[in-house]
């Protein structure tokens, strides 16, 4: 079989102005960025303000290996396959990050024959909005600094500031640093800090605003430090709020590009889901939901993590309820899950299946605790045995939940029909979606439902520092906000080690900070990464470019 690349280097692309059409968009409604790409102008979404919205289906997944479940392929083939059913459908997906492209992952245009292309240009600069969005953070960044070596009026405690400067990189060496060396003219010497751009707050608030006045209101609320005093800074303080917008002036405006079939997809955002909230912007969300009978999203990593905060912090802001969850499950995932090594996953072994197939019961009974109908679907490899898909198949008819195979990774949309079929018809079902936890419970039983009811923890434990700041944010009067949990993705606990169903563990709650403009509270458990770094044979080590331009060994 080819590789992803190239798949997607063969796919004869339709120009972006008839991908719209088949949507109703007319030229005046797109801002092109080439033949192939193209922004959504603020009056498309004026003009569907009253139109119906269609059914919502949210991808998510299992506890995954480290390669990834085929969220992404499944939500891509599913998308292609809608049409074949006589269904019209929008994908709604997130934009990549260069971390994972460089590093182990790679890059996240879905796979085989179920991707979205010009996949080079979706994962490496695309529209540029990851850009706008590092540049309005560290304009932030910038003004601090200069705020301070300009007499600082604020009187900013330069021990306490929280705001960290950004780039969209695995880069290690830059998560603790001294700023400001050498001498008067070249700034305050302070310890300084950077994350992945996914990570930042600016990249949660824009997927989270509504409309530029949103976003101004919620980047003027951003907490970037505190006073010697001890008094809470803003954004606003420092008047960054209107540069900081007229930077993502664009990148708040949804991106259209096609699948491989030639269907629809917009590519908004792209939070990451173990330390920020998971999900492509709510404005695309809302947009597509406008122009199609079924929109597709994922959510990142597992349901533990995105579709937990699908729910309980993109739905519920944007007011949105979810018609179908997809959960993908593979054969390998459950194997790893069962104990067996990431290198030996696609070597048959039915014990190891059974023995993590708890993994998958756990995440089934998870999402029934939302009210929202479940269809698994089964990412078939082709390392998966026979024998091995009949005792999935068993598994999930022993469990009461829809499921079907999806060969979209091989097939396409024609793979993936079966799974159309099953997901259209759950749309139907009867809606009772529901939050896990109300708004204006206490900040720590908010913590306390997810960790016992999602993770399956029996308590959670608090560092000093976590009690503090949750005290610090009940006294700002900000505690009814909802909480986003930073977790390992390898597993229902803190420790990515424990695999399948752990049971008899506590949550550690290492760390609590206000996300104040994004509006939610990060609780920060174990030890979550917010730079990672790129490992010893890192993916950039086989991606070139040739003369002519064309790009080899994204994956
Ligand atoms: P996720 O969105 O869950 O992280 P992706 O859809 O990005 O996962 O898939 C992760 C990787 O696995 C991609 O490189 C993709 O090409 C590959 N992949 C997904 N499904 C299959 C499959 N059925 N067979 C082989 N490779 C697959
Ligand atoms: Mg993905």
């Amino acid at each position: 079989m080819l590789s992803d690349i190239e798949i997607a280097q063969q796919c004869k692309m339709k120009k972006i102005t008839e991908i719209a059409a088949s949507l109703d968009i007319s030229p005046d409604e797109l801002e092109l960025y080439g033949s192939y790409k193209a922004k959504l102008a603020d009056s498309l979404e004026k003009r569907l303000t009253n139109k119906p919205n269609g059914k919502l289906i949210l991808v998510t997944a299992i506890n995954p290996t480290p390669a990834g479940e085929g969220k992404t392929t499944t939500t891509v083939g599913l998308g292609q396959a809608m049409p074949k059913i006589g269904k019209k459908a929008v994908i709604a997906l997130r934009e990549p990050s260069l971390g994972p492209v460089f590093g182990v992952k790679g890059g996240a245009a879905g796979g085989g024959y179920s991707q979205v292309v010009p996949m080079e240009d979706i994962n490496l600069h695309f529209t540029g909005d990851f850009h706008a969005i590092t540049s309005a953070n560290n304009l932030l960044c910038a003004m601090i600094d200069n705020h301070i070596q300009q007499g600082n009026a604020l009187d900013i405690d330069t021990r306490r500031i929280i705001f960290k400067r950004c780039l969209d990189m695995n880069d290690r060496a830059l998560r603790n640093i001294i700023i400001g060396l050498g001498g008067q003219t070249n700034g305050v010497v302070r310890e300084d800090h950077f994350m992945i751009t996914v990570a930042s707050e600016v990249m949660a608030i824009l997927c989270l605003a509504d409309d530029i006045d949103d976003l101004k209101e919620r980047l003027g609320r951003v907490i970037f430090g505190y006073s010697r005093k001890g008094v809470p800074l803003y954004a606003r303080d420092l008047k960054a709020v209107g540069a900081m917008a007229a930077l993502l002036k664009d990148a708040i405006k949804p991106n259209l590009v096609q699948t491989l079939e030639n269907t629809p997809c917009f590519i908004h955002g792209g939070p990451f889901a173990n330390i920020a909230h998971g999900c492509n912007s709510v404005r695309a969300t809302k947009l597509s939901l406008k122009m199609a009978d079924y929109v597709i999203t994922e959510a990142g990593f597992g349901s533990d993590l995105g579709a937990e905060k699908f729910f309980d912090i993109k739905c519920r802001y944007a007011g949105l309820t979810p018609n179908t969850v997809v959960l993908v499950a593979t054969v390998r995932a459950l194997k790893y899950n069962g104990g067996v090594k990431k290198e030996d996953t696609t070597i048959p072994n039915t014990a190891a299946l059974k023995a993590g197939m708890v993994n998958l019961e756990a995440h089934i009974q998870n999402l029934q605790k939302f009210g929202v109908p479940v269809v698994v679907a089964i990412n078939r490899f082709s390392t998966d045995t026979d024998e091995e898909l009949s005792l999935l198949k068993e598994f999930c008819t022993a469990q009461g939940a829809e499921f079907a195979i999806s060969e979209v990774f091989a097939k396409g949309g024609d793979g993936g029909i079966e799974l159309a079929k099953k997901v259209a018809a759950s749309c139907e079902k009867p809606q009772k979606f529901q939050y896990l936890y109300d708004l204006d419970m206490p900040i720590k039983e908010k913590i306390s439902i997810l960790a016992t009811r999602i993770y399956g923890a029996d308590d959670v434990v608090y560092s000093p520092a976590a009690d503090a700041a949750i005290k610090d944010i009940e006294v700002l009067g900000r505690s009814g906000l909802p909480i986003c949990m930073a977790k390992t993705q390898y597993s229902l606990s803190d420790d990515p080690n424990k695999l399948g169903r752990p049971k008899n563990f506590k949550i550690s709650a290492a760390s609590v900070r206000l996300c104040n403009g994004a509006g939610f509270i990060v609780v920060e458990t174990g030890d979550i990464m917010t730079l990672p770094g790129l490992p010893a044979v890192p993916a950039a080590c086989s991606i070139d470019v040739n003369n002519d331009g064309y790009i080899s060994g994204l994956f």
